[in-house]
């Protein structure tokens, strides 16, 4: 059902594959007026939003990079310019290349944490500043796209991914008890192995074949299997649920 941008606005950072397409995908399917967020491909941005608006679904693509104030700040101005803000999928995460931490360098550190952790951080802040109902908004619920790795700890591959996911689960934990009274509730999700192209910036394309056999479900998951958890969270289904960290894992 599409029913033109009723449920009002949805920002969804890192909006343009993977997870974050999905979402942006479903979202708009279920009415929302999505405002999909990403880094650099721009073509692929457009292509997805393209194909969402010729289904009659709302999509606003956005440039920016979540790990620059700047960059989310402008971001949240034109979702805001566009209605009523309702929710947030922090979704946009990195990983680089697997290795062990005796190897890592502080500046991949950095890089990692400052997208994952810091841009979850700044999104949320940014999201809400417009829907606290002490600041005039309406409530709205933020979910965070934490992961599996951040209770499994990833050796040998990215111990500080798994960290910044530990942060996220952390952030969600916090921030939910923070603002349940503004109307705001922020839950988590923590998806397991997931086909995507993640995998392939880990040097690793054949993770997913890999690693499959050892889910109990025996097979990876889809983006759009996590896209459902997470438009669950975000709707009025889920309306007693806030600090939650919702395993979508398979049962890994
Ligand atoms: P993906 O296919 O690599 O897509 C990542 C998306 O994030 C792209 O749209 C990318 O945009 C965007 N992005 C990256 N850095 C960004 C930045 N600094 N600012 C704004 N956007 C940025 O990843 P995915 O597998 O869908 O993962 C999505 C989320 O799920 C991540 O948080 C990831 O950690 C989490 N997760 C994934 C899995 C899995 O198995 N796939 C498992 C657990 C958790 P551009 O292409 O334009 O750069």
């Amino acid at each position: 059902m599409n029913t033109g941008g009723a449920q009002g606005v949805l920002v969804v950072t890192g909006g343009s594959r993977g997870i974050g397409e999905a979402v942006s995908r479903l979202a708009a399917d279920r009415g929302y007026q999505v405002v999909m967020n990403f880094r650099s491909d721009r073509a692929r941005a457009e292509l997805v939003a393209a194909d969402i608006g010729s289904r009659g679904g709302s999509v606003h693509s956005v440039q920016g990079d979540v790990s620059s104030e700047a960059d989310v700040v402008a971001l949240f101005e034109i979702a805001a310019g566009l209605g009523e803000i309702a929710g947030l999928v922090n979704n946009a995460g990195i990983l680089e290349q697997q290795m062990d931490l005796v190897d890592m360098t502080p500046e991949r550190f950095d890089r990692v944490f400052a997208v994952n952790v810091r841009g979850s951080f700044l999104c949320a802040r940014e999201a809400i500043r417009r829907m606290a109902r002490s600041r005039g908004g309406g409530g709205g619920a933020i979910v965070n796209v934490s992961s599996a790795a951040a209770r499994i700890g990833s050796p040998h591959e990215y111990i500080d991914y798994a960290a910044s996911k530990g942060a996220i689960d952390t952030l969600t934990l916090g921030l939910s008890k923070e603002v349940a009274v503004e109307g705001i509730r922020v839950n988590a999700v923590r998806p397991g192995i997931i086909e995507t192209e993640i995998h392939a910036s880990g040097g690793d394309p054949g993770r997913i074949e890999r690693i499959a056999p050892m889910v109990p479900m025996q097979r990876a998951g889809t983006a759009d299997e996590v896209a459902q958890t997470i438009l669950w969270l975000l709707s009025g289904e889920a309306s007693y649920l806030t600090g939650a960290l919702v395993d979508a894992s398979g049962g890994r």
